[in-house]
């Protein structure tokens, strides 16, 4: 059981972004995608989600067996893939509770009702988690929220929605050290044998946080290296210009 990329490409019309990029994480494992900007790690991320602006030309996006890139963006939540976004949008007009609300009850069986009391319940419990006041429940769904406002509600939307695959972009860019540890505690509450990880992430800080198994580094659209966590610290120490310099050398 696992999130399979095979020799992806794909792209904007006209322009390849990611270019032959294979990664397979498995349920229970928590990889880490570490890259300079520019590198395609957000594009990878929404060709996941199947953002509609992205093209693939070739290769493979497979969940538990699934072919993914077949799927509509609904369909592919429902298979169990969450994407938390570098730059989470706004929703005017529908709150963060009927938000989450609509979600859930998106993906129940036709004629069965979401259990109002349950979901409030759980809502409040994770927000108290995440450190998050009660008004955001109604407020807009990200409408004037800071940006590690955001990012914790995309961390509430997560637990709430309980995926197989979380994917998360940049979570940590725009937190403060308290709200790094915050959304850290609530990944690694989440950690479990059932479900696994792809966090992106451009600075090694959360991994200080978030233990990954595995560490793979992007550069010009494809892995150009992985290994376990110690290479997260090798690029602190390195930076990403000496990767790419080697990866240029070696191609
Ligand atoms: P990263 O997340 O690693 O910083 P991105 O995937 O956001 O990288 O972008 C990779 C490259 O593709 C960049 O050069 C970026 O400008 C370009 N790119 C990504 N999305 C678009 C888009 N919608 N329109 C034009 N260029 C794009
Ligand atoms: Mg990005």
């Amino acid at each position: 059981m696992s999130l399979i990329v095979k020799d992806l490409h794909a792209g904007i019309e006209g322009t390849e972004i990611v270019r032959g990029l294979s990664l397979e994480v498995p349920k229970g494992e928590v990889h880490a995608i570490m890259g300079p900007n520019g590198s395609g790690k957000s594009t990878l991320s929404k060709v996941i989600a199947g953002h509609e602006d992205y093209v693939v030309t070739s290769g493979s996006v497979t969940l538990d067996g699934v072919n993914l890139l077949e799927l509509a963006v609904d369909e592919r939540a429902r298979a169990g893939v969450f994407l938390a976004f570098q730059y989470p949008a706004d929703v005017p007009g529908v709150s963060n509770a009927n938000f989450i609300r609509a979600a859930l009850q998106a993906r129940m069986p036709k004629g069965e009702e979401l259990d109002a009391v349950a979901y409030y319940k759980e809502l409040y419990a994770r927000m108290d988690q995440l450190g998050m006041d009660r008004k955001f429940t109604a407020r807009s769904v990200n409408e004037g929220f800071s940006g590690g406002e955001k990012k914790r509600n995309e961390i509430l939307q997560m637990m709430m929605l309980d995926p197989k695959y979380c994917v998360l972009d940049e979570t940590d860019s725009g937190l403060d050290i308290d709200a790094l540890k915050v959304v850290a505690e609530g990944v690694n509450s989440m950690r479990s044998p059932e479900r696994g990880f792809l966090i992106i992430t451009h600075y090694q800080r959360l991994l200080d946080y978030i233990q990954p198994d595995h560490v793979h580094v992007l550069a010009g659209g494809k892995i150009v290296r992985s290994g376990g966590k110690e290479l997260a610290l090798e690029l602190e120490e390195r930076g990403y210009d000496f990767l790419k310099e080697e990866h240029l050398t070696t191609a």
